[in-house]
């Protein structure tokens, strides 16, 4: 069994967060250091630790991901102009947080996809 993060316990409102969405399968809630104006966390409501973990049974919950993603980016009024979708897996890829999370960011121009060259 994967331990649980902090995420867990925002999905069962335990711990304070900013939750701009949930439903049966998935949660979304403002990153609480944010990138960009508009950065909001989507995670499904299972413990996932990463991309790696995937499997079949999952599909529903990250296919909603996208989809709840879409929807809060018109709430947000960003939908039109943009903005970018990452979910990190592991040390090379950044992530932090042990329970897969898609980033909604957006609300500027977010400019290169990396950051740095020489991949
Ligand atoms: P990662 O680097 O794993 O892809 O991203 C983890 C994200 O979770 C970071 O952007 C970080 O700011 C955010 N985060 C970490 N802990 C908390 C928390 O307790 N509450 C909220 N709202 N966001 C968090």
């Amino acid at each position: 069994m994967a331990e649980e993060t902090i995420f867990s316990k925002i999905i069962r409102r335990e711990i304070p967060a900013d939750i701009v969405y949930q439903d049966e399968l998935v949660t979304a809630f403002r990153d609480i250091a944010p990138q960009a104006p508009t950065h909001i966390l989507i995670i499904p409501n299972v413990l996932i630790p990463t991309v790696n973990h995937v499997t079949v049974e999952d599909e529903l919950a990250l296919g909603r991901m996208i989809t709840v993603a879409a929807k809060i980016a018109e709430q947000e009024g960003i939908a039109e102009d943009g903005y970018r979708l990452i979910v990190n897996c592991n040390r090379h890829g950044g992530q932090e947080v042990f329970h897969i999370h898609m980033h909604l960011l957006g609300g500027r121009s977010l400019g290169p996809m990396l950051s740095h060259k020489g991949i």
